[in-house]
């Protein structure tokens, strides 16, 4: 079987249509702040700037309101949140001093918790490693903690406009002065259809991006301004559920080892949500070396252990989607992070310790320090890069990179295997980050070669295990089936290469027909993983995609 290069076969960043030059339009909307992405980033920063708005003008000050405004692609807020998730309230207890742990939308508190390593037939109980810790926080659905941000916000006088995705940066030199939205109702060969929407020109005097995990207007700005990174951003793709049981979960449970294969890094989630749901997921680097690797259907294999399945049985599933991290950590980190008119919050710039997998504290405190460059940049009436680099410099003295510098080498160890890594990633904590000294250097997920081992059957059983398609029925995907492909797929995409796409897509986007590669974009629900290891996503019809509810 032939080794797949996935870079080979990748199509180029489209730069022309994510940086537009041309000027807004004579219709453009004037903000002052304009926010892409409704995730915990992008509506902190929200809630953050109208309070400083707020405080100025109690204090007595001159401050004129703001017009703030938050863009979402999903149709509404929530509906495009995936996490895992277990939370460290660090970040809502510094955006909303007067409440109470108790007054955060959570599930609940961390019961307990264990570590597994998993054979196939077999649970071995390990110590919980000390960066893998979760004492003092709560589990919770990502959905609903965005629409209780979302309601936060609106209170505070904040514009948030859900179903617009941003579809492009509008630029003048080399500053950022806002965001073109996407066309609706185009018709599958991309031309106006009865229920057209021209793109909207929003101009902004600074632009928040925050945007999530594999940002496209991020890749884009980065690759315009030659922004860099000493390591390539390296990514994981988790597909996860939620059932409803008939008996609690006592703990927070992570496992690692079977099923995913030695040199794959990854591990699963298992998590409790209240007396009657769980939430369980797995996660898988996008390095891997197996070209038939398939996340979805590891998962569902998962499900089908001793510990998995006594939980599960006589349940029901609830919810499934799926979504990818930015796990490259420190090292991966954009040298620059803030420009001329323009920020970048949360995981767009990579804000994740991969060893916790934590993201929504870093992602809500970094979109507090962008609120707060902003805020200033706007009232000593300078947003230039020199300004805005405030915000890069609360970024380095915060603890966000302090957590992220401690674990620094931990993902890239696993380079090696499962086993080299677990000695080292063990060394590295003893030593605080300090062992083994330098950076490991890692190439980018796409230039690891994929080799196909023989795929093992599996039939899903309809009860505890699914198929994609129905999968995707569990993700609420309800996108209007006329719709243009957002998919833009690479040259000489062999049979083997769609092959390996049809795996690398956890929804069943890609399908070998024959030789050919079909594409059912209808089904994407915007994980990003196949923008990392094969065709790009571009922003599509605002409110297509997954409808979640409760991820
Ligand atoms: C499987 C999984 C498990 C995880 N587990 C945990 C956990 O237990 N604890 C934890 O702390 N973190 C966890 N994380 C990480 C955490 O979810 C993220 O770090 C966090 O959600 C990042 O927040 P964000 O606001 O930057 O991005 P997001 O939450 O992704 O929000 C970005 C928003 O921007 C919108 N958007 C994107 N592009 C556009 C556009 N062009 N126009 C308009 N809107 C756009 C998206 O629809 C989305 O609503 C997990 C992640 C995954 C995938
Ligand atoms: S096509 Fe959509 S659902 Fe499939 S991997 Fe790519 S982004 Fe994810």
């Amino acid at each position: 079987m032939p080794t797949i290069l996935p870079i080979r076969h990748q199509a180029p960043l489209p730069l022309d249509r994510l940086i537009r030059r041309d000027p807004p339009g004579a219709e453009a909307i004037e903000m002052d702040v304009l926010i892409v992405g409704a995730g915990p980033a992008g509506l902190a920063c929200a809630i953050e700037l109208a309070r400083l708005v707020k405080r100025e003008q109690e204090r007595g000050g001159d401050q004129p309101d703001l017009n703030i405004g938050v863009l979402e692609k999903a149709g509404s807020l929530g509906e495009h949140s995936l996490s895992g998730s277990v939370v460290n309230p660090r970040a809502f207890r510094e955006l909303f001093p007067e409440l109470e742990p108790s007054d955060f939308p959570f599930r609940q508190p961390v019961p307990g918790e264990a570590v597994y390593f998993m054979t196939e037939g077999r649970a071995q109980r390990m110590p919980t490693p000390p960066t893998m810790h979760n004492r003092g926080f709560y589990t919770a659905s990502l959905c609903e903690m965005v629409r209780w941000l979302g309601e936060r916000a609106e209170a505070l006088g904040v514009n948030l406009f859900a179903g617009f995705p941003a579809d492009a940066l509008l630029i003048d030199g080399t500053a950022v002065r806002g965001v073109r939205t996407t066309a609706s109702g185009l018709d599958r060969s991309g031309q106006p259809g009865p229920e057209y929407v021209e793109p909207t020109d929003l101009t902004a005097r600074i632009t928040v991006v925050a945007e999530g995990t594999r940002g496209a207007l991020g890749q884009a700005w980065r690759e315009w301004q030659q922004v860099g990174s000493p390591n390539p951003q390296l990514f994981a793709l988790g597909v996860k559920e939620i059932w409803e049981v008939a008996r609690p979960l006592d703990a927070v449970i992570h496992t690692l080892g079977w099923p995913l294969p030695n040199d794959a890094f990854g591990g699963s989630f298992f998590y409790p949500l209240g007396p009657t749901q769980v939430a369980l997921g797995l996660v898988v680097g996008l390095d891997y070396h197996d070209a038939n690797l398939d996340v979805h259907e590891l998962l569902q294999r998962l499900k089908l252990h001793p510990l998995f399945r006594r939980q599960l049985e006589g349940g029901q599933l609830l919810e499934w989607g799926a979504k990818t991290i930015p796990e490259g950590g420190y090292y991966a980190l954009p040298t620059r992070r803030s420009g001329d008119g323009v920020l970048f919050a949360g995981d767009t710039v990579g804000f994740v310790d991969v060893p916790s997998l934590k993201g929504i504290h870093y992602a809500m405190q970094s979109g507090m320090y962008a609120a707060r460059a902003a805020f200033a940049g706007l009232k000593a009436g300078d947003v230039s890069a020199v300004a805005l680099a405030a915000y890069d410099r609360m970024i380095d003295e915060s603890y966000i990179v302090g957590d992220m510098r401690r674990t620094r080498n931990m993902r890239l160890a696993f380079k090696d295997g499962l086993y080299v890594g677990g000695v080292k990633a063990g060394l590295m904590t003893v030593t605080g980050g300090r062992f083994p000294g330098g950076r490991i250097a890692m190439p980018e997920d796409a230039s690891t070669p994929r080799t196909p081992v023989a795929p093992r059957a599996f039939t899903p059983d309809g009860r505890l295990t699914f198929g994609k398609l129905d999968a995707v029925f569990k993700s609420g995907n309800a996108t209007r089936d006329t719709i243009p492909s957002h998919l833009r797929v690479g040259r000489d995409v062999t049979a083997e290469v769609a092959d390996f796409y049809s795996h690398v897509c956890p929804a069943g986007v890609y399908e070998r027909v024959g030789d050919e590669l079909r594409v059912n974009a209808p089904n994407c629900i915007d994980c990003k993983a196949t923008d990392v290891l094969g065709p790009r996503w571009t922003p599509r019809e605002g409110g297509s995609g997954p409808k979640y509810r409760s991820m």
